[in-house]
């Protein structure tokens, strides 16, 4: 984990996952995410005492395990405020409604319970909405980007724009194909929105610092286009169950799914592709022979 200047009062640890960190008045930074766990938010306490900084707040882009993991060590250590959007805060409140999501709502089985999907529970001390927030001098703007998650938020410093995970970079694309997505019918909303966005530097969360997404966006698009049209042509073919979508879908990409962790979160997300094209009057659905079948 290494401390990279970007501009102005604006750096980030470079990392598996991105931390953003934002220098207000008196040494105090407001961090962006935590990282995955005791082990990282250690590493950023570590990074920030070198420099003789103190966190004093976190802004969570989303509830997932790898961006709020940090949350508990760094309120116990540094007593930092915990920043957060509603659905998330719900999830990093109590994990458990975010392992839910990853055994169809019922309790899951134990192999899901990684620390990606089962971080230490974190208290919120305020619930994020779209607008500008002053903390320690410091002026961070919250951006409401649902799909990742219902309420996933980038957090605009300056002249810095934090993604979070609402876009996948070009590397995450070629190895997973398919991006998470609680909702793809408000992810489409929020990419098309991403375009009217404007900063001088864009940080991915799993990725690097860039001057320009334009490109890379229009790939994110695109392929939630290329397997929405894929299911549909698929379904055109003949009625079938949720569990067939998901083996065609990943056979079209060439995936080879075996862990039970990856597997649920592919099946979650072609549900939500499932939902996005029924929701729009694309495909429908019959239930015959206690068989929920999708069809054209
Ligand atoms: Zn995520």
């Amino acid at each position: 984990m290494e401390l990279q200047h970007i501009t102005d009062n604006v750096y980030y640890l470079s990392s598996a996952i991105n931390i953003g960190v934002i220098r207000g008045d008196d040494d105090q930074v407001v961090l962006i995410d935590s990282g995955i766990g005791d082990r990282s938010a250690r590493h950023i306490l570590r990074v920030l005492q070198i420099e003789g900084w103190r966190p004093v707040a976190v802004f969570n882009t989303h509830g997932h395990g790898d961006h709020v993991g940090g949350n508990a060590y760094l309120v116990e250590q540094a007593g930092v405020h915990v920043y957060a959007p509603l659905y998330d805060s719900v999830v990093i409140r109590q994990p458990l409604w975010g392992m839910l999501f990853m055994f169809a709502g019922g309790e899951p089985i134990h192999e899901l319970a990684a620390p990606r999907f089962s971080p230490r529970p974190s208290p919120v001390d305020v619930i994020v909405t779209p607008g500008e927030y002053s903390v320690a001098g410091t002026i961070i703007e919250a951006i409401t980007m649902p799909g990742h998650t219902g309420t996933h938020t980038c957090y605009r410093a300056g002249r810095v724009l934090f993604l979070g995970d609402l876009l996948s970079s070009e590397a995450e694309l070629e190895s997973a194909k398919i991006s998470y997505a609680y909702s793809v019918t408000m992810r489409l909303e929020s990419l098309a929105r991403l375009r009217t966005i404007e900063a001088d530097y864009y940080l991915l969360a799993h990725g690097d610092l860039r001057r320009d997404i334009g490109s890379l966006l229009e790939l994110n698009i695109a392929r939630i286009h290329e397997t929405l049209d894929f299911i549909k042509a698929y379904l055109a073919r003949g009625r079938a169950e949720a569990a067939d979508v998901v083996a065609a879908v990943a056979d079209h990409f060439g995936l080879n799914v075996n862990r039970v962790r990856d597997y649920s979160l592919l099946n979650l997300t072609v549900y939500a592709h499932l939902s996005h094209l029924h929701n729009h009057g694309e495909i429908d659905f019959e239930l015959e022979g206690n068989r929920l079948w999708w069809k054209t």
